[in-house]
């Protein structure tokens, strides 16, 4: 397997970063997750964009252009012969000192690693997912916008482990008042009398690329798309509840906090869009 690093290709085993690196010492960077599938790269500018915009916020200077980071993305797919695959593309502060100082990290780090990913076993899309509410609540914009696809995913990770502890594989995050935000790295949309409801991004959730092609779905079937604010009583009165993202796409969620979502069985509207989003991404993207 080959990596893309700072421009060049090495063999999985050579590529290599320093333990000085910020990325590693302090989560000091940005990433994303893209998908190619049959050979098209599934919204890959909308992901670069975000990469981008994330960088922006915490004034990391991609030392790319937007162009040179999809070429890039291109040429690794290439070298490995993938045509389905997990792109990880990660930007790092770079290499510096001990202290936090990012004026002392003169290049940013960049690589690509393009790999296989199976997030959950295939019985879990036609059964649905059984999630629970953690204790740990999502980071308040305020400290760091959700919106920032960082290298700092401890918040995340927290609330994973307490969903593993409690028996459960995903975990529902709630924000700071109480309203639902997202999951660990999924958005979350309910189904109420045939309309679809997702929570606003300002409440603490990341502006899904899965989630915004998943509205677009809907959209065309003429489905009825709102945010709302919701609460875990909303959720466990919903008739269809479901989770998005680049490596889970679109996943039904059956059980949340022991309750039972509508008949127990992933929804009409939910497997609907489940086979649009499938359609959907064979249908265009960037060639390989
Ligand atoms: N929320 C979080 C916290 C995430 O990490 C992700 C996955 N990147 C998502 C939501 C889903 O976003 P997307 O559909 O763009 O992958």
């Amino acid at each position: 397997m080959k990596v893309y690093l700072n421009g060049k290709l090495y063999d999985k085993e050579d590529a290599k970063v320093s333990v000085f690196d910020h990325g590693l010492l302090y989560g000091d960077g940005v990433f994303e997750g893209i998908r190619v599938y049959s050979g098209l790269i599934f919204k890959l500018r909308e992901h670069v964009d975000r990469l981008f915009a994330s960088a922006r916020v915490i004034m990391l200077t991609i030392p790319l252009t937007s162009q040179q980071v999809v070429d890039a993305v291109r040429m690794t797919l290439r070298a490995n012969g993938l045509k389905d695959a997990y792109i990880r593309l990660v930007v790092t502060r770079g290499v510096g000192d001990l202290g936090l100082d990012p004026r002392k990290c003169k290049q940013p780090t960049t690589f690509i690693i393009t790999d296989r990913i199976v997030l959950y076993p295939e019985v879990l899309y036609r059964q649905g997912l059984s999630i629970v509410t953690v204790p740990t609540r999502r980071n308040i914009p305020e400290a760091l916008s959700p919106q920032v696809k960082s290298l700092n995913y401890l918040n995340n990770i927290m609330a994973k482990i307490e969903a593993i502890n409690n028996g459960s594989e995903e975990a529902l995050m709630l924000n700071q008042a109480g309203y639902v935000a997202e999951c660990t790295g999924d958005n979350i949309f309910m189904v109420r009398d045939g309309a679809l409801l997702t929570p606003p991004n300002h409440l603490g959730a990341l502006c899904g690329i899965t989630a915004a092609c998943v509205v677009e779905l809907a959209r065309k079937r003429r489905i009825p798309v709102s945010e709302a604010v919701m609460t875990r009583y909303d959720l466990f009165n919903a008739d269809e509840v479901f989770l998005t993202g680049t490596a889970a796409e679109v996943i039904p969620v059956v059980k949340i906090d022991g309750r039972t979502i509508g008949d127990g069985k992933p929804g009409r509207v939910t497997k609907v869009l489940m086979a649009d989003f499938r359609k959907r991404t064979t249908l265009d993207g960037v060639r390989v």
